[in-house]
């Protein structure tokens, strides 16, 4: 197979710089969960040596920045699950977040030569994890009291619409997470990509970027070059035909695309085996040799079709970029009506990553 996904250390570094331009003097816990949203964990978490820490979330991927050598902070973003959860956890001294009551009660049966780091994750407005703001006072006082948690905890919410730059609910979230006692005299932590791009408020002490650190955009529109990010992913491949149709053939499975003349059509060796969206649509645009054309036909799973009438001196092995430099992976998104977060993070183990 030919798909690779080239990974631009430069771009990483760019734009962890671009997390320190807008966010001036605050700790940066970068988000590297899903395989750093499909960049490679362990090579991402090399790169980004200048963070201040990670975020991932599940033991898992702890474990394996642990035994690549990381010895920065991690934070375990859904927390301890059980009591040997807690146990590899504290193996692994991993940070742990705390977003139900069950999890402090984990943290007050450990033995007591154990001690955590922990974050009371707070729900502000998002309502997935996050304890309710009725009961935080008593969690609080909980961890507080609990032996096995070493220093003073520390607080954190998520944002539920940060990416929408004109929804005043992520100003109504801040404002309630202000409005806590505890937080005025802790370090706290709200702000994903979105917020710290579009809600300065949002910003606390420690912020928490993912997407924006891989050079795409966290907002509903628009793409992440245009805010002075650098796209570290660029999913290439190549031609593996080139043919001449004739006028009213019809391209791949359910001949749902037809020439309507005879033209050269080239095929990619790419598919939704590597993670490229079955559900991109004909006219999705693909980089030949830097120029764009459009996908026609459904993709299949190792293949592609693209129209190569603007391009027809393209030859077999000529290169073809499906997102990345040159083609944001927002806009191709846009077309498989989806977000460029889940196209990155689901490119396949097929997909070699070449750092450059
Ligand atoms: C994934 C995640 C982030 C990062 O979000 P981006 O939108 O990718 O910046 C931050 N905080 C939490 C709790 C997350 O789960």
């Amino acid at each position: 197979m030919t798909a690779r996904a080239i990974i631009n250390r430069q771009a990483l570094r760019n734009n962890l710089q671009q997390v320190r331009n807008v966010a001036p003097d605050k700790s940066v816990l970068a988000v590297v969960k899903a395989n750093a949203y499909g960049h490679g964990l362990v090579n991402v978490a090399q790169e980004l040596d200048q963070a201040d820490g990670f975020a991932v979330a599940c033991l898992a991927e702890a474990q394996r920045l642990r035994n690549a050598g990381i010895d920065k902070p991690l934070l375990l973003l859904q927390g301890a699950l059980d009591k040997a959860e807690l146990e590899l956890a504290h193996q692994l001294a991993v940070e742990l977040v705390v977003h139900h009551s069950g999890q402090i009660e984990l943290l007050e049966q450990a033995d007591r030569s154990k001690s955590f780091r922990v974050w009371l994750k707070v729900d502000t407005g998002m309502h997935r994890l996050g304890v309710a703001l009725r009961d935080v006072d008593a969690c609080w006082q909980r961890l507080l009291d609990c032996a096995a948690v070493s220093d003073r905890p520390r607080l954190m919410t998520h944002l539920a619409n940060a990416d929408d730059v004109a929804d005043q609910a992520t100003l109504r979230q801040v404002n309630r997470f202000y409005d806590l006692d505890m937080a005025a005299g802790t370090e706290c932590s709200i702000a994903n990509s979105a917020g710290i791009l579009a809600w300065p408020d949002s910003h606390a002490d420690w912020v928490r970027p993912g997407i924006m650190l891989y050079g795409v955009s966290p907002f509903t529109s628009g793409n992440g070059e245009a805010i002075g990010l650098q796209p570290v992913m660029t999913l290439t491949s190549q031609l593996i035909a080139v043919k001449t149709l004739l006028k009213g053939a019809t391209v791949g499975y359910g001949g749902t695309w037809e020439c309507p003349e005879d033209m050269p059509v080239g095929v990619v060796a790419i598919g939704y085996g590597d993670g490229y969206p079955r559900h991109a649509a004909s006219g999705t645009p693909v980089l030949v040799n830097g120029q764009r054309v459009p996908l026609i036909g459904r993709v299949s799973m190792d293949m592609l079709c693209v129209d190569l009438r603007t391009v027809p001196e393209a030859n077999p092995g000529d290169q073809v970029i499906l997102w990345g430099e040159g083609l944001p992976v927002e806009e191709v998104a846009h077309y498989a009506g989806t977000i460029g977060y889940e196209l990155l993070c689901k490119t396949t183990a097929r997909v070699e990553l070449e750092l450059i």
